[in-house]
């Protein structure tokens, strides 16, 4: 057993009952309906995912069973990162609850859709007026049990937001009980860069009062590579000066974005995909826009490092920005310029480097999350990878410690006070993994292909994976924001 609190592993039993670990220990002298032999598995709190994409699987009757997570051990998610989650927390929480989801979610109040409510797709500073609209918006999504408010200032609208508009926002969250959750404004050297990213974070984190969390960090991009160091020792200084800093990773060198986000400056999109369209054909902007783009597009690493995995032309998925601009005998730039008109693309966008990759790992607030999403492998395979790469091939962590960083951890971080943990009183979100055998099968070519070597998932005491087979249960909770 390997209790997510970070100890090292020791042989014991764990006893439930209702929705409640009732026992650690030994347990020989109890009696139980059901008995598992777990010996040669690894027992563990289940996973928690602090960013994931399925706002959608979890409203939806095929996809509320969350089996691309059940099947990584994963047994908590929380959504609506990015700034994008729903302006509705109640209604979000109220519907889950009452159609049943396979793991327990919580949900964060997104700044990009509370802008996008108050100003449109607007660039313009916000009037106080504007500002003081917005604050409600956040504070009733804490209020009705948001996590806290997410931001996505990379993305538009929420990068029309300067940072004092963004640390308003964050105290109304902070006011309320919430942490902050946010996609920064540059991973790489876009506006204010990694590092200048980091500071704001940080900066946010000390004026709104609030915990802020990180996600999916990373150096993005060739010119980014290597700035891991730099960024480790800003945010252990703001550890060390005792504000409350975290984020998450996926273990994996592509991340997820779409041909729009990664190519089209931002002030393209001011005024919303109308606006967009119609500057690509203005012949007084298209230049600007192209000669951009280019910069862009070698932030990224090049058209060899856009991979195509999801949009409306199916024919393009799974082929590299390169060889479409090559089939169609323009440049790179001027394909992707083709596909943001019909409709946009997603892709993923190989841009990371593995010693980066191993630097955040190595830290010991950084924990697991997938930010898993349609069409790219992480959404499958997070958990699972980590073990099997970082723990079992690299040995860059050990399996104590890709335990505790995908579910104590994460729980203190998150603030849930009884999960996480293998401990009496706590909830009941078991796993049962075989530790060699644990692996992702999802690829790029093949993203949705379930991990395997999870044999157990326990969700509030009932059995959602039993030896490696789904139940059909839907024993996930709706989770309010715990209290702070
Ligand atoms: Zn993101």
């Amino acid at each position: 057993m390997i209790d997510g609190s970070g100890s090292t592993a020791r042989a014991a039993d764990v006893g439930i009952a209702g929705d409640r670990i009732v026992l650690v220990g030994d347990g020989s002298k109890a009696q139980a309906a059901r008995v598992i032999d777990a010996r040669g598995l690894v027992v563990s709190p289940g996973f928690i995912d602090p960013h994931v994409h399925v706002l959608e699987d979890l409203s939806s009757a095929a996809k509320k069973s969350n089996e691309a997570y059940l099947f990584q051990g994963v047994t908590t998610v929380v959504t609506g990162n990015d700034g994008q989650g729903p302006i509705q927390t109640g209604a979000t929480l109220a519907k889950w609850k009452q159609q049943g989801i396979g793991t327990n979610a919580a949900v964060y109040i997104g700044q990009g859709t509370v802008r996008r409510e108050v100003m449109g797709m607007s660039d313009a500073a916000a009037s106080s007026e504007q500002v003081a609209k917005m604050k409600a918006l956040v504070a009733r999504g804490v209020e009705e049990g948001a996590m806290g408010m997410s931001t996505g200032l990379y993305y538009a609208p929420g990068s029309y937001a300067s940072t004092e508009e963004v640390i308003e926002l964050a105290k109304a969250a902070a006011a309320t009980g919430g942490i902050y959750d946010s996609h920064m404004r540059d991973e790489d050297t876009y506006s204010i860069g990694l590092l200048g990213s980091i500071r704001e974070t940080i900066r946010i984190a000390r004026e709104a009062k609030i915990p802020v969390h990180i996600s999916h960090i990373k150096a993005l991009g060739p010119e980014a590579w290597g700035k891991s160091t730099a960024a480790i020792e800003l945010i252990r200084a703001a550890r060390a000066e005792g504000l409350e800093v975290t984020a998450d990773q996926y273990p994996y060198e592509a991340s997820g974005s779409s041909v729009t986000a990664s190519l089209i400056p931002r002030w393209a999109e001011a005024g919303g995909n109308g606006a967009l369209l119609a500057r690509i054909g203005d012949p007084s902007v298209r230049p600007k826009l192209v000669h951009e783009m280019e910069e862009n597009l070698k932030r990224r690493g090049g058209a060899d490092s856009l991979l195509i995995i999801s949009g409306g032309d199916r024919s393009l998925i799974g082929k590299r920005l390169s060889e479409i601009a090559r089939e169609k005998r323009v440049s790179p730039v001027e394909a992707a310029l083709e596909i943001v008109k019909n409709g946009g693309a997603g892709v993923a966008s190989f841009n990371m480097s593995e010693t980066d990759i191993e630097n955040f790992m190595r830290e010991d607030w950084v924990m697991t999350g997938s930010d898993g999403s349609e069409g790219h492998p992480r959404k499958y395979g997070t958990f699972a990878r980590k073990v099997r790469v970082y723990v079992n091939e690299k040995k860059i962590v050990s399996l104590v410690s890709a335990v505790h960083s995908s579910s104590g951890l994460t729980a203190q971080a998150l603030h849930f006070a009884d999960r996480g943990v293998l401990r009496e009183g706590y909830f009941a979100d078991v796993i049962a993994f075989d530790a060699a055998a644990i692996a992702d099968l999802a690829t790029y070519e093949h993203p949705d292909l379930p991990a395997t070597g999870v044999k157990y998932v326990v969700v509030n005491g009932r059995l959602a994976i039993d030896g490696g087979k789904y139940t059909g249960a839907l024993a996930g909770r709706a989770l309010s924001r715990p209290p702070r």
